[in-house]
């Protein structure tokens, strides 16, 4: 697991990937406040461009989620 911050303009923390459901492996660190976990190489579809992404890609699409 790897940590950032609600900001971080990466795949994990955008509104499009996976839709409503987001990440599997994405949740807030326990005890730390703006602060997220997420599993690096989990694949997911991005629903705005539909195509898989990992959770450390990015474009200039991102959308904040959390
Ligand atoms: S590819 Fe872009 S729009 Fe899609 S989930 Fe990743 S950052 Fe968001």
């Amino acid at each position: 697991m790897k940590v950032c911050s609600p900001n971080t303009r990466i795949c994990a923390m955008c509104f499009h990937w996976n839709g409503y459901a987001g990440g599997a492996n994405v949740k807030p660190r326990k005890g730390m406040r703006n602060v997220y976990e997420y599993q690096p190489e989990e694949k997911q579809i991005c629903y705005k461009n539909h195509f898989e992404k990992k959770a450390w890609n990015s474009c200039n699409e991102w959308q904040r989620k959390y």
